[in-house]
Order: structure tokens, then sequence, then C-alpha cells
């Protein structure tokens, strides 16, 4: 089983090229040509499994047989041995016939973790088997940086670089980053935004020379091993509701309410349908940067500029995981994805017809909250259902309640983040202030490691070659 780009111009590759390449050498994503399907049986079978177990069975098919059974199951192991619960993604009830799945038991407190965690694992196998290198470098708005170099810290073919807009993400974010002390662990504030940080981190890659020497790679949202590992929380949280006492409806479906920023999370879930799993909504919520709220509204994707709010990891102006699923509206026709992005690229938007954003709308909705309402929700949460949830969570979770269609199925919100890693936003909506969990309770006393320069890209070039140790 092959994955395919979306743009088709680029060639087919097997799971461990993909995991490596990262983008298509088109622009384009990696798809699966051709989905497995797991059947009623056997996801009933797996729900007795243990997390690890369940991760292992369900990844097998997409990994084409280039990595042995026995060392994957060892990968993912190891993958979620220190996170702080044991059954990994707890479901906790929330309301009538709603719960909530945790995804912030790893080292940093996101759900990112979940992904991460697994995907440092394969590459640093792939690569040593190949007797090769890789530097990661990654542009961070918050989450993604801590979870990356947690998931890096000490692999042996491994280096990352991360790149943070100094002073604009949060003390507890860049603590996650900085005290990691490791000799392939490489903190760099750069003195401007997110988008300069993103920019450098483009400059990078399409220098060839450096690309090569390098051995540059990505962890970012659109690498295909993420939405891998993602699907199994979805999985999982379906069979738990399903558990003696919580019966999953007579049709035997699910509902899920997923904030969403790239479109990452929430697209594997919409994997975990493609697979079998009977999802009856996919309900997608932002905040005000709504511009798929306003896509499934309209059926017109236009991106805006970036406006900062109290969930920025949900702050994108595009959603770069899209794509995957636009590849699968309009039936795998690369040539139609083409048109379709080279209008976005032009204009920065495109539109689909009735017949298409009808069809998208059997799957998903969208559903949006602006700051002082995600203040509001986080408030009424607490009040009425005595759980500290971050903005984030919250944003979904009335997503979910909005957009719900039939109460008698059951409504999975997805906590993306711990409470504590927004402690300012839930005091401000709580009057709470949420504590770090005890392994990081003296993170801000930790010491700090970080490079503070005015960059430019030929000092970050000069600066990449000098970490990497890969033999130019
Ligand atoms: C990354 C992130 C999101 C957005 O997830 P996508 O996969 O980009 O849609 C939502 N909440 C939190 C806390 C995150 O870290």
């Amino acid at each position: 089983m092959p994955y395919l780009s979306t743009r088709g111009r680029a060639p087919p590759l097997k799971f461990d090229e993909v995991l490596l390449a990262g983008l298509a050498s088109d622009g384009g994503l990696y798809v699966p040509a051709v989905w497995p399907r797991v059947s009623d049986r056997e996801l009933r079978a797996m729900a007795t499994l243990s997390y690890p177990e369940m991760a292992t069975h369900l990844a097998r098919p997409f990994l084409d047989g280039t990595i042995g059974d026995a060392e994957f199951a060892a990968m993912v192991r190891d993958a979620y041995k220190d996170f702080d619960r044991p059954d990994i993604v707890p479901l906790t009830p929330l309301g009538a016939n709603e719960f909530l799945l945790e995804l912030f038991h790893g080292p940093t407190l996101s759900f990112k973790d979940y992904a991460l965690q697994l995907v440092a694992r394969l590459l640093d196998h792939v690569l040593a088997k190949r007797g090769r290198r890789a530097t990661i470098v990654v542009a961070t708005s918050g989450d993604t940086g801590s979870a990356a170099i947690e998931a890096c810290r000490g692999r042996a073919a491994l280096d990352i670089v991360v790149l943070h807009p100094k002073g604009r993400i949060s003390e507890v974010q860049r603590r996650q980053m900085t005290t990691v002390i490791s000799p392939n662990v490489h903190n760099i504030a750069v003195e401007g935004t997110f988008d300069d940080c993103q920019n450098l981190v483009k400059g990078l890659f399409v220098d060839a020379r450096l690309h090569k020497d390098a051995g540059l790679a990505a962890m970012n949202s659109i690498n295909w091993a993420r939405i891998v590992a993602q699907i199994v929380y979805y999985v999982r949280a379906a069979a738990a509701v399903d558990a003696p006492g919580v019966k999953l409806d007579a049709r035997g479906q699910v509902a899920f309410a997923v904030p969403t920023g790239n479109f990452g999370n929430v697209y594997a879930a919409y994997a975990a349908k493609k697979i079998g799993l009977p999802v009856s909504q996919l309900m997608v919520g932002s905040n005000a940067n709504d511009i798929l709220t306003r896509f499934f509204e309209t059926g017109e994707m236009k991106a805006v500029t970036v406006t900062p709010t109290l969930s920025p990891s949900m702050d994108i102006q595009v959603s770069s995981n899209f794509e995957r699923y636009l590849f699968d509206l309009v039936d795998n026709r690369p040539d139609v994805v083409n048109g379709i992005m080279e209008q976005f690229r032009a204009h920065h938007a495109f539109r689909i017809s009735s017949e298409r954003i009808a069809k998208v709308r059997t799957s998903f909705e969208g559903f949006r909250l602006d700051d002082a309402a995600t203040l509001a929700a986080m408030k009424k949460i607490h009040a009425e259902n005595a759980v500290l949830v971050d903005p984030h969570t919250a944003i979904g979770i009335m997503a979910g309640r909005a957009k719900r269609r039939d109460p008698k199925v059951p409504l999975v919100a997805v906590a993306t983040a711990h409470p504590a890693k927004f402690p300012d936003a839930v005091e401000k909506a709580t009057g709470i202030r949420p504590a770090l969990p005890d392994r990081l309770a003296d993170l801000l006393q930790r010491p700090e490691h970080c490079e503070e320069i005015r960059w430019n890209l030929d000092a970050l070039k000069d600066y990449i070659r000098s970490v990497a140790k890969v033999a130019a």
C-alpha cells in the first residue's frame, strides 16, 4: 500500500519514505493510496487491549511492512511508558451522554505528545537503519516546540532546533522548551513573530545544499505518521463509551468535538471514520481565526490575517492538513486539487460547489467562539461540571454542545491541553490558578538555556551547520 501525493506529481512512496520526506516534492501531502478497513468485530475485540497494543494493531496496516512488527510494538510501548495515567487517554463523564477525552497526560501536557513521542522514535529507527542522521527544525507558537523537544531529546540519530518568537509565548510554554538541557536540543528565541520564525524555517528548507548537508527534516503537523498515531485515541474513546454501563446508541455511533487549528487532530478522527469507526459527526471548534468554520458555513475557504487569541495553538491563517481531506472530497483527483490549490495561491481564496459543500457537511460542522465567550464557557464548565479546562478545550466542548444533532449519540469532546498550560486564562475565567502536575512542579525554578540573537537567515544557516552532526 504506497502513499500518493495529493498533487499527483511526486512519486508514490512507502511509509518510511513518507516519514522522512514530510511534504511531497510537488508541494502536496501524502495520503494512503488505499485505506485499510477495520471490521466492527475487530473494533470490538480491540476494546480489551492495552493502549499500546491497540496502537500497534491499528497502525500496522499503515506501515507497509517497512518496520518489523516486534520493533514497532517495542517503539509504541516505549513512547507511552512515561505518560502519567496507566490508561493513557482517560475518558471522563462531563454532561449528559457527554465525555471529555483527556489528551494531556504526556510529558508536555498537550495532545501533541501522543503523536510526537512515537514519530521521534520512528524517525530515529528509520534513520539508524540507513546509517543516517537528521536535524529536525521546528517553528513553534507554543505547544509543538515543547512536544517535539521532549520527543527528540537524547535520540541518537536526531538533533532538534526550535525557533520561537521571543516574548510571544507563555512562560510555561517557553520553559517547557528551554529547561530541557540535552546536547541534541537547541532553542532559539527569534526577535519577531511566529510568522518570522516560520519564514526562517522555510528559508532553510529551500536551500537544497543545506537541506542535504544538515539532513533537514520536519516534524510539523503535515507529517503523516502523526495522523496514524492520532487515529488510535479516537478508536480508544469509542471503545470506552461502549464499555458496560455506557452503551453506544442503537446505531453504534459516536460524535467528536475537536478544537482545531491545522486540521491534523480532527483529520485523524476523519481517518478513523475512513477505516471503519462509526463516527456520526465531527464538530470543529475555532476561535476568532475561523477560516474553517466560515468554510463549513459558506463553502468558501478564504485566508485573512491572524488575530492573537487566548487559544494560541488555533491562531492559524491556513489549515495545512485540509488538503488531505480535500483530496478525499474530490474522489482522489490530483488535477482537481491542483486547480483548487492554484486558485488559493493566487487569490488566497477558493470556493467549492454546492454539491461538494453538502458532502462536506455530512462529516463536518464548524463553530466559533471569541475570547470573551471562551472565558464565559470556561467559567460555565467549571461551575456546572466541576472541571477546569484550558481555552482550546472549552471551545471544543462548546462546539459539541452547539452542533450536536442527536443527544442519544455519545459526544466525546477532546481536551487538547492541560489547564495548567494556560494558567492566566483559566484564572481569569474561574478565579482558580491550576497547578502543574507534580513532575513539572519545579518548572519555574529550573535553569533555562536558549540562544537569544537577532537572527537573520544567513546567521541561522551557519548555526544549523554548526549543530548538525551530519558529515557534509
Ligand atoms: C495544536 C493544538 C491544537 C490544534 O490542533 P490541530 O491538529 O492543529 O488542529 C488545539 N489545541 C491545542 C492545545 C494544541 O496544542
